[in-house]
């Protein structure tokens, strides 16, 4: 088994990095080729990926080290260019590994297909007969994809609403189809739209009505991953700061973002900022996630937090994460990209229902990390300092000048790109 605690990580060269991922058996010559490479993202592929394609728009891989999730080691591959959310990742990963580990589970990869009918003489006769028909409904949205059904996916349920009957425009009036799709180890945006749109004939016969829209929705509320961490306090000790009173504070700071959208949409994105890079990494659809979550963080009428954090009878804090998590480990983009092939590899999931898992569980990490800083030393000390090197290159240092450059602006507590603009010039004279 492969392990994610590799000391001193951080501190290599790219080069010692890179030697070190080419040792694992996890690679052929072939992946680290690609991943080694200038151009990993051949032009050939980006020209059959999109339309009109001028280049790639390459981003930083970087790996989050030291996840345990249900006792299974994971090197998390993660593409940002976001300073510090690597670094923070892995920091807390390393604190939860010592207290046992992320839990996490998720459920069955139920995805809901819409169909909206307009235009019926009667709505409430026309909802009964697609629920009186549910089986046959089934089974013909089953045709459209014999080879989900084959692996053990296919529609399951289905179900049927009404909006606006009784006070709505024409326009506004309409019967909503649901119908519920496992698809298996795929994201299955295309699987689902080619068979919704394939029952639209049999629903506008058995309605009398007309369907218009036929497409997936990206609230995957029925495709849910769930990561849950239990810390004693004196893991989280951290300079001047006692565990309990950073284990409070983090509950503050949870409770402040439960009760106030404006804390809510920072908190949140924050978790975000672990969640998307593995997305992104795994060459899923982050639109299609980042939606699905803050639909989630909305459901009970108020946006609020998408984490909770407590203290339990122990006095350990308790973090919990349960988010929508339409991610694949086969279709769309991810056997197309050489880099997401990879990352898959290197993550060793063996289904779209374990990625899923570890995508909460870095997000839960990543919440953390941020909640910890900001209620201790505040969130500036650490991400500036590791920004500096950014603000450095932005000024126009290259080579050993930047090590130079961002460690004088760390020194004068000046991270701004101005400063070091004049920083660069004094370099140079
Ligand atoms: P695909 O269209 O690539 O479908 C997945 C394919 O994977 C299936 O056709 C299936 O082929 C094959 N497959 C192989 N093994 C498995 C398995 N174990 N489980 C399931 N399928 C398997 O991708 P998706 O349908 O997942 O769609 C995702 C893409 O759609 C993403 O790129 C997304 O960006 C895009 N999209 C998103 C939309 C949205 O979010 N609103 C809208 C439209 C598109 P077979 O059964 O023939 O073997």
């Amino acid at each position: 088994m492969q392990t994610s605690r590799i000391p001193g990580f951080y501190n290599m060269t790219v080069e010692e990095r890179r030697e070190l991922l080419a040792k694992m058996d996890t690679f052929t010559e072939e992946d680290t080729a690609y991943l080694f490479s200038k151009e990993s993202l051949s032009m050939d592929t980006a020209d059959n990926m999109i339309e009109n394609v001028v280049g790639t728009f390459p981003l930083p891989l970087g790996l989050g080290l030291n996840f345990l999730i249900n006792n299974k080691d994971y090197v998390v591959p993660m593409a940002i260019e976001e300073p510090s959310v690597v670094a923070s990742a892995s920091h807390i990963a390393k604190i939860v590994r010592n207290a046992g580990g992320f839990s996490t589970e998720a459920t069955d990869r139920v995805m809901i297909g819409q169909i909206q009918v307009v235009g019926c003489q009667d709505f409430d006769a026309a909802k009964k007969t697609i629920l009186h028909e549910k089986d046959y409904l089934i089974n013909a949205v089953n045709a459209a994809y014999p080879s989900l059904v084959k692996r053990g996916g296919g529609a399951e349920d289905l179900d049927a609403r009404i909006l606006n009957e009784k006070t709505g425009s024409k326009y506004s009036q309409m019967l909503i189809i649901h119908i519920y799709i496992n698809t298996c180890d795929a994201m299955g945006a295309n699987i689902i739209n080619t068979m919704v749109e394939s029952l639209a004939p049999t629903v506008e016969e058995l309605t009398d009505g007309k369907v218009y829209l036929r497409i997936l929705s990206n609230y995957a509320d029925r495709c849910l991953a769930r990561a849950r961490c239990v810390i004693p306090p004196d893991l989280l000790a951290s300079d001047g700061f006692s565990g309990e009173e950073v284990r409070d504070g983090v509950i503050h700071a949870y409770e402040f973002a439960a009760s106030d959208p404006y804390r809510a949409v920072t908190h949140n994105k924050g978790i975000m900022n672990g969640i998307d890079p593995v997305v992104i990494a795994t060459g899923n659809d982050w639109r299609a996630v980042e939606a699905a979550a803050h639909a989630h963080a909305a459901r009970d009428g108020q946006y609020g937090s998408m984490t909770e954090w407590s203290k339990d009878e122990e006095g350990n804090l308790v973090g919990e994460l349960e988010l929508p998590m339409s991610v694949g480990t086969v279709g769309g983009s991810i056997h197309v990209h050489p880099v997401s092939r990879i990352a898959h590899k290197l993550l060793n999931v063996v289904s779209a229902q374990e990625l899923a898992q570890v995508i909460v569980a870095v997000g839960l990490a990543q919440n953390l990390g941020a909640l910890k800083a900001l209620a201790t030393d505040g969130i500036q000390k650490g991400h500036m300092a590791l920004h500096s090197r950014s603000v450095a290159i932005a000024a126009g240092a290259t080579g050993e000048m930047i090590d130079v450059i961002s460690q004088r602006l760390i020194e004068a507590n000046e991270i701004r790109v101005g400063k070091a603009k004049e920083l660069v010039e004094e370099y140079k004279k």
